[in-house]
């Protein structure tokens, strides 16, 4: 068992406190991803479940034990890193090895294992290669085998794709993910990108300002964000979020929930507000800017003085063209002044 459980963590650097009392569960057998914006603090909890760096108050547990004040070691963690952290004038099989020898674990067993590790990122055919001849891929593979010898019951990962060209990282993803239900252990995995927290996690923790903004499975962040700042950061491009009226309150819709269509008469007034009695939202606007994508288009269309993103898959629209956006009642948030999601 490799729950993880964080009680009124703090962590204060320079007498700035980055995290403030946070109280976070990750299940056994979890991928939960850490995401957030640069300097939310989510490296530094990550660091304090591996141990690298204490906390100023507060209690880490790993599978029920207080590890608050163990050395990294003794913890039963490995840590990937971003820059993975290789010995360069190790062989591949040595560098996976290496932490095994340190343990005065058995030669045969020592190969027995690298055999069926490597096999399993691999990497049985680089064994005798050293890292200087790899790719990022194939390094990024190395530095998993080494964290996969120790056997850990948790796998602490910090931004560890990112190195990585944009193929190879989807490819990486899907490595990863295949990686954690074969060992069906925990897995942490810390990023700023929204896209690689919702192509993996089973669990998402977004974090903001070192305060967890809201915790839940992929779908449910997007489909059923808690509050506008959770609205906003997951999704590409982002929720279009105005104020509507002048009391404060704010509505918001994800771009692919747009409709575009021809407009349709010139005398219509520039804007249409919400009215709860009408299942739609609708306004009229022009195309500055149009991005094609392929299966899809992405429009920003301006109306007055704001501009609103549309995720479309027709592609029909031209720069400049007058156009009708429409979203059904359905599809809009509302939020406070203060962000909090208003249910309706
Ligand atoms: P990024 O995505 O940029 O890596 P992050 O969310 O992982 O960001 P952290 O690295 O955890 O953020 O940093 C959180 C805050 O703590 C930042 O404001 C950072 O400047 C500060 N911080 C982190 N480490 C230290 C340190 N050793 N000394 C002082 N301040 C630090």
């Amino acid at each position: 068992m490799a729950s993880i459980e964080l009680v009124q963590v703090t962590k204060v650097f320079d007498k700035t406190a980055v995290i403030d009392r946070l109280d976070l569960t990750i299940e056994d057998g979890s991928f939960t991803v850490l995401v957030g914006p640069s300097g939310c603090g989510k490296t530094t909890l990550l660091r304090m479940i591996a141990g690298l760096d204490l906390q100023t108050s507060g209690s880490v547990r790993i599978g029920g034990k207080d590890v608050s004040n163990l050395a990294p070691g003794q913890r039963g963690v490995a840590m990937v890193f971003q820059n993975y952290a290789l010995y360069p004038t190790m062989s591949v099989r040595e560098n996976i090895e290496f932490g095994l020898k340190n343990n005065k674990v058995k030669r045969s067993e020592r190969i027995e294992l690298v055999e069926s590790i490597s096999e399993t990122v691999g990497l049985k055919d680089y064994l005798d290669r050293k890292p200087s001849t790899l790719s990022g891929g194939q390094r990024q593979r190395v530095a998993l085998a080494r964290a996969m010898v120790k056997k850990p019951a948790v796998f602490l990962m910090d931004e560890p794709l990112s190195n990585l060209d944009a193929k190879l990282r989807g490819q990486m993803r899907i490595e990863l993910i295949e990686l954690h239900k074969k060992l069906g252990v925990t897995f942490v995995y810390v990023t700023h990108d929204q896209v690689e927290a919702m192509s993996m996690a089973d669990r998402i923790v977004l974090m903001n300002g070192g305060v967890i903004q809201q915790e839940a499975a992929p779908e449910v962040i997007y489909r059923q964000p808690g509050n506008q700042f959770t609205a906003q950061f997951m999704g590409v491009p982002p929720m279009n979020v105005y104020e509507l009226g002048a009391n404060g309150i704010k509505f918001g819709f994800r771009p692919e929930a747009a409709l575009l269509s021809q407009s349709q008469t010139q005398s219509q007034s520039p804007e249409t507000n919400l009215n709860t009695n009408t299942p739609q939202w609708s306004v009229r606007g022009t195309v500055a800017t149009r991005e094609m994508l392929g299966s899809e288009t992405i429009y920003q269309i301006k109306s007055g003085d704001r501009s609103y993103m549309v995720k479309s898959a027709d592609d029909q629209y031209a720069f400049d063209q007058e156009v009708q956006l429409r979203v059904d009642a359905s599809r809009i948030f509302l939020f406070a002044a203060d962000g909090s999601r208003l249910l309706e």
